[in-house]
């Protein structure tokens, strides 16, 4: 049985679905919605129709750009290094390395980790689109940007193993990253010193 009338439980069920967020808070926010002057609701649901339409995803790094381009605006930046390629796991957490400035190379995205316990493989991943593109040639060092949790280390590593055969340094940033942390909540300071710190690996 329906509580409130139906528009209100579509848009409590809708906002339920988003992580970090109970039936409780998406309740609330609905009827915040519902009070609010209609423009708030009116640019969320705009905001909202266009982030999947009017985005896409690099062609070369996957990092996400807007869409009709080819590659993202860092990739198509002639001052950035391509020899060097960072490899990350979400394109949060390319704005996060953006932020501390210090960073002059390309990035790869990975879209996840691996993780076998939510049966997450190399195939889930853009691994193939990475070697493809060490492959194609002009990478020197690739740099594993991964989280430090159990599943970031165990995907660098995964990766160091099908990198390092193909003749290119690898490296991992610096410890000294809070352990199990995210990249993207990372302060500026802590994360340019793991980039300049990094280590073969
Ligand atoms: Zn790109």
């Amino acid at each position: 049985m329906m509580i409130y009338p139906e528009p209100v439980e579509n848009l409590i069920h809708a906002l339920s679905r988003l992580p970090g967020i109970g039936p409780k808070t998406a309740s609330r926010l609905a009827f915040y919605l519902l009070r609010a002057p209609d423009d708030v609701s009116h640019d969320l649901a705009e905001a909202l129709a266009a982030l999947k339409t009017n985005t896409a995803y690099c062609k070369q790094c996957l990092n996400i750009t807007s869409a009709g381009r080819e590659k993202c605006e860092i990739c198509v930046n002639e001052t950035r290094l391509p020899e060097l390629l960072c490899v990350v796991e979400e394109p949060l957490d390319v704005a996060a390395l953006e932020r501390t400035g210090a960073y002059n190379g390309l990035y790869h995205v990975l879209h996840g980790v691996l993780s076998p316990i939510e049966g997450i493989g190399p195939e889930d991943l853009k691994i193939r689109e990475l070697i493809l593109r060490i492959q194609a040639g002009g990478v020197k060092e690739v740099i594993l940007a991964t989280n430090p949790s159990m599943e970031g280390d165990a995907t660098a590593m995964y990766l160091q193993q099908q990198i390092t055969r193909m003749g290119v340094r690898v490296t991992r940033l610096a410890r000294g990253l809070p352990v199990g942390g995210d990249l993207e909540y990372a302060d500026q300071n802590t994360l340019m010193r793991a980039l300049s710190g990094r280590q073969e690996y």
